[in-house]
């Protein structure tokens, strides 16, 4: 920064003054402001910040010690490098003008020289300070704003939205399997990819858009009296340049594609923050669905988004809610459990997730088994606490969500299951397996379909179906034996990982035979096949 581009503001009652100050620095600076007193600097202030205040002392209204403090306590684009010029020159009044928040303190007659000089001195820290806002806004990489900065304007787009009842909508972008580009091109390329993202993306903004980086290859764009729907068609249009996007990598060339999620502030979008965590969610969806599309928040909850025939089905969901159908919640974890706590957890309880809540109570994540076969591949992560590796994001229905809402989205997405929150607690989980057996069940209970015909009560109920397969376990189970006993006969240096991957398999076998077990004996068969399958699967030689 230099001296020629700085706005002056100099605040004196003697307009003799003001006429010798602006007469210095008239063509020294980019430009000079004159006000009589505290109160008109003010008003000249929040209309056009300067970078200096040169001010007088004792002065009608708003003295230049309250000027000094109201400015420090402004909240301003920028620090303002205030000089007080004033009669008043003991070392007291240098105390409390110092103390009010001046920058410098130079007693009448001043010198133009001094000054200027003072001044310039100034400016250095003006340079610094312009130096790291610039470092804390901008994201070094791509140019692109931070999300700090994001945050601060969608904030103002937020109330202005909210006051003037515009649409604004929000999108989230994740490039879709960009470690691998890292993985097989190295990170350097990853850098240029991520470049060649930014700019593609800062190409299909209009100047009143909000683009940051929100983090690793993470882009978050506002755009203000956008609805959902525009939005959406922006967000298609800028996946289409993705996928016709080529990136030079030397002698090479990639390229990437990326995965949209869009919503829209409505009445009921309680925060800023919400409206983003919505269009993660979507986002979320997106990745979840397969990558390279667009989701939009409405899609995953409006009723006609989905082509549902109509038909009894129609009739079937109407009134049902999801704390009718979902699984009550047996068991969640703590987010201070350790990975290994929750591993002994899953095998016990068989489950192959969990929802993760703080100690309140509110769900914070989910942990799935997939989350820690990752984790547990590291002996270390065994003692880790289970928040550390869960999935923050989960997708979340009321208890009173029409359960067609809950089942369209099921439908459509790859996400196996939703998680019911009553007052952000986690109460229950509906999964597609849960919805499945819930709607079989209420067709038959009904007697909506001719069972007969569909061939369903022959899958459990039948009892010689169920024998054939309790049979069928028992000789797998046999066969699981032996060849453990086979693998423990030829030995080997390290027999562990035989012994426990043979066991394991027992292990599943033997909870499915459980399962089969009222089976066992069934009236029309003849008992002796199962205990003679097993006794003579124990003692394979
Ligand atoms: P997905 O489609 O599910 O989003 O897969 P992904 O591989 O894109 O996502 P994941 O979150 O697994 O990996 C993101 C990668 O982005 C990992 C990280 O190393 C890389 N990354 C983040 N920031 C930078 C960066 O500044 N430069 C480079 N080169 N890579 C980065
Ligand atoms: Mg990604
Ligand atoms: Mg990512």
């Amino acid at each position: 920064m230099n001296l020629s581009e700085a706005k002056v503001l100099i605040v004196d009652d003697d307009p003799a003054m003001l006429r010798l100050l602006s007469s210095w620095l008239e063509g020294v600076v980019f430009q000079v402001q004159l006000v009589r007193d505290g109160r008109q600097a003010l008003t000249a202030i929040e209309a056009d910040c300067p970078d200096f205040i040169i001010t007088d002392w004792l002065m009608p209204h708003v003295n230049g010690e309250e000027l000094c403090r109201r400015v420090r306590a402004a909240e301003l684009p920028h620090y303002v490098y205030i000089l007080f010029l004033t009669v008043k020159g003991t070392s007291e009044e240098l105390i409390v003008g110092l103390e009010a928040g001046a920058d410098e303190y130079l007693p009448k007659p001043v010198f133009p020289e001094e000054l200027l000089a003072r001044m310039r001195a100034g400016l250095r820290v003006l340079t610094l300070e312009r130096r790291l806002n610039q470092m804390v806004r901008t994201d070094p990489l791509t140019g692109l704003m931070t999300q700090r900065t994001f945050y601060e304007i969608l904030d103002k787009e937020w109330h202005r939205a909210l006051r003037y009842h515009l649409p604004l909508s929000c999108v989230m972008v994740d490039l879709d399997f960009f470690k691998r580009i890292n993985d097989v091109h190295g990170h350097p390329a990853g850098d240029v990819a991520l470049k060649y993202a930014a700019d593609l993306l800062q190409k299909n903004c209009r100047r009143s858009d909000s683009l940051c980086r929100y983090g690793g290859e993470e882009f978050c764009v506002l755009l203000p009296e956008t609805n959902e729907c525009s939005a959406a068609i922006w967000a298609e249009r800028a996946r289409r340049s993705f996928s016709e996007m080529v990136i030079p990598l030397g002698h090479t060339q990639i390229g990437i594609t990326a995965s949209f999620g869009v919503a829209q502030c409505y009445e009921d979008t309680p925060t800023p923050e919400a409206l983003v965590d919505l269009a993660d969610q979507a986002l979320l969806c997106a990745k979840r669905s397969g990558r390279d599309r667009v989701i939009t928040v409405t899609s995953l909850n409006d009723a006609g988004a989905v082509q549902l025939k109509n038909g009894p089905q129609d009739d079937l969901f109407r009134n049902i809610i999801a704390r009718h159908v979902m699984t009550p919640l047996a068991f969640c974890l703590r987010e201070d459990e350790t990975i290994g706590q929750a591993a002994e957890f899953f095998l016990r309880s068989r489950s192959n997730s969990a929802p993760v809540v703080d100690p309140s109570g509110k769900l914070i994540g989910m942990l799935s088994e997939k989350d820690l076969m990752a984790a547990m591949v590291s002996l270390d992560c065994w003692k880790l606490p289970v928040h550390q590796v869960m999935k923050p994001h989960v997708i979340t229905y009321e208890e009173n969500a029409p359960i067609r809402t809950i089942y369209e989205f099921l439908c459509r997405v790859s996400i196996r299951r939703v998680v019911i929150v009553d007052d952000g607690r986690p109460t229950g989980t509906i999964s597609r397996g849960a919805l499945l057996r819930w709607f079989r069940n209420l067709v038959l209970s009904k007697g909506l379909i001719d069972t007969e015909s569909a061939g369903i009560s022959s899958v459990d109920s039948d009892p010689h179906r169920s024998r054939e397969r309790l049979e069928d376990t028992a000789r797998r189970l046999t066969a699981q034996a032996s060849k453990l006993l086979r693998h423990v006969r030829k030995g080997a240096d390290d027999l562990v990982p035989y012994v426990v991957g043979g066991a394991t398999g027992i292990q599943e076998l033997v909870y499915d035979l459980l399962a089969y077990s009222r089976y066992a004996n069934d009236a029309d068969h003849n008992a002796s096949g199962l205990p003679s399958s097993l006794t003579e699967g124990s003692y394979v030689s």
